[in-house]
């Protein structure tokens, strides 16, 4: 029988399996109730190192194979995530479409549930874009395959204090790699975004004795913030032509792009903030070329889903918190083996992430 490589398949004729095919996703789950107005996808990439997990997002897509796309490119990036983080968890994500603020209630929401609780645990869901707290209890109701919940339910609580310790370490990681020692002191550090995780990062950073910039859309955040830790305010016009060490994004992503990397002055770049280039390949390249050390963002964040695998097995914040400061070591070790292979960091990345699929892979075939 005659195979065809994807490359010679016409997506738009075989939109969905095929496109499964790509990044080898295992499942897709399209969810359906017209009674609620639930549509629904729910992806699972991964699942040799667990079951999968990744947020439910809720976004009015233009059309459902932007919503195909979005959620396969997501749960891919959750598996890479969870591998790089050393945790036993797979990649998944779910999407629901529509206008949350016109559609989102209590029984779309527990349909939903439904559907995650008909994948027997394959798949665990947890907030995403336009999903609250409220929501996961909501789901809860109709499955056990929730998590992210608050404490009063048993569950992790707000995230941020524990992904915000992940990017500080990772931060001194880059610093021991650029300059020989990972003191923060003294250094010029740009943080654009500080709501949850960027201003406990702020006070990391100024407990550390560094010199820290904030730049924030709300007026509101930059008094209270630069009030309580002595951060000077900068404005969008001027923060990518100042003078400074680091740069980091905890806002938007894609903020690693053409026209701030015409600018940077900074040597590392090392933030929160998911997706931060706005091409993968174009900026990941350009941004080595520069001279600037690029720590990963799924390798840095990674503290968000460290807090929330630690949920699963009885939470413990110490726990969490020890576990995210290995995020030092990896972050370390993949510029080793960026210099070693001469790739990008973001390639070393990818590279650690599939090695330990593979190796798991291996184990798992033992009886
Ligand atoms: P948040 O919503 O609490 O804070 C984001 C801050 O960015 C807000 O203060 C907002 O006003 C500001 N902001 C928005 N647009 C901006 C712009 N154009 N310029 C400057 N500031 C702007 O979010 P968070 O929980 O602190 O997360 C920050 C980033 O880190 C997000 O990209 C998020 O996806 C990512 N992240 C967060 C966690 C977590 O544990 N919270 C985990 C992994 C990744």
């Amino acid at each position: 029988m005659e195979v065809k490589t994807l490359n010679e398949i016409d997506l738009s004729k075989n939109p969905v399996i095929a496109q499964m095919g790509i990044n080898n996703h295992e499942q897709i789950l399209f969810c359906n109730d017209n009674a609620t107005g639930l549509k629904a996808i729910i992806a699972v990439h991964n699942t040799v190192l667990g079951p999968s997990l990744g947020g439910t997002r809720f976004w009015n897509y233009n059309n459902e194979m932007e919503a195909l796309t979005d959620v396969l490119r997501l749960s891919r990036g959750m598996t890479y995530k969870s591998s790089v983080a050393g945790i036993n968890l797979g990649g998944g994500k779910a999407v629901i479409m529509g206008d949350p603020k016109k559609i989102k209630n209590e029984a779309l929401l527990r349909r939903f549930g439904k559907f995650v609780n008909s994948l027997g645990g394959k798949y665990i869901t947890a907030e995403d874009v336009a999903m609250t707290s409220r929501d996961m209890e909501i789901i809860k109701m109709e499955t056990d395959y929730v998590s992210g919940l608050p404490e009063n339910m048993g569950g992790s609580g707000d995230p941020s204090p524990v992904t915000a310790y992940g990017v500080y370490v990772s931060m001194k990681a880059s610093a021991k790699e650029t300059w020989g020692s990972d003191s923060l002191s003294g250094k010029k550090i740009l943080v654009q975004g500080i709501g949850h995780v960027g201003e406990v990062l702020v006070s990391h950073l100024t407990k550390d004795g560094a010199i820290v910039f904030i730049n924030d859309i709300s007026e509101e955040r930059l008094k209270e913030v630069s009030t309580k830790y002595k951060a000077e305010v900068v404005s969008a016009d001027t923060m990518f032509d100042l003078d400074i060490d680091i740069y980091a994004p905890c806002a938007l992503g894609a903020t690693v792009n053409e026209v701030t990397l015409s600018k940077l002055k900074c040597k590392i770049i090392c933030g929160a903030a998911n997706n931060q280039l706005a091409d993968e390949k174009i900026h990941g390249e350009l941004v080595t070329k520069k001279g600037i050390l690029y720590a990963p963002d799924f390798v840095v964040n990674a503290g968000g889903i460290i807090n929330v695998y630690y949920e699963l097995e009885g939470y413990n914040r110490e726990r969490a918190l020890a576990h995210a400061e290995q995020i030092y070591t990896t972050t370390f070790n993949l510029f080793q083996l960026a210099k070693k292979e001469g790739i990008p960091t973001y390639m070393a990345a990818n590279r650690l992430g599939e090695q330990r699929i593979e190796a798991i892979a291996r184990i798992n075939a033992v009886l």
